[in-house]
């Protein structure tokens, strides 16, 4: 079990906002957001601060123990977007409510993680 003070930490690193798609926890707040292991168990991911990031539940739900992912743009199989690894702005970018993927793992990572869902779009609107 993770400690509330490490629960806090991993929060406060990410400005309480989903390391992924970037949803802040106060424009979903019917869902808390979530720690989530980056590298999940299955695969031999720890509990170290560095591999919890704090998730949404839908990004969280959608990634679930994958790692990667395969390329809309190449069909190639793509390492997911590593939150302590990458940089968002390198991989990511907003069009308007959507969200763009600028690279390889930007566009895996979204595909994967559904993050142009209605829902998500709704919640990037209001
Ligand atoms: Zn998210």
């Amino acid at each position: 079990m993770l400690s509330s003070q490490a629960k806090m930490q991993i929060s406060e690193r990410a400005q309480n906002a989903c390391e992924y798609c970037g949803l802040h926890q106060d424009d979903s707040p019917l869902a808390a957001l979530h720690v989530e292991h980056i590298i999940p168990r299955i695969h031999g991911g720890t509990d170290d601060l560095d591999n919890l990031a704090l998730a949404g539940i839908d990004c969280n739900l959608h990634k679930g123990t994958n790692l990667t992912g395969i390329d809309p743009q190449t069909n190639e199989v793509t390492q997911l977007f590593h939150p302590r690894h990458h940089e968002w702005n390198e991989h990511f970018g907003l069009q308007g409510v959507y969200l763009v993927g600028k690279t390889a793992t930007g566009r895996t990572t979204i595909r994967v993680l559904n993050m142009n869902s209605e829902d998500q779009i709704a919640l990037r609107s209001s």
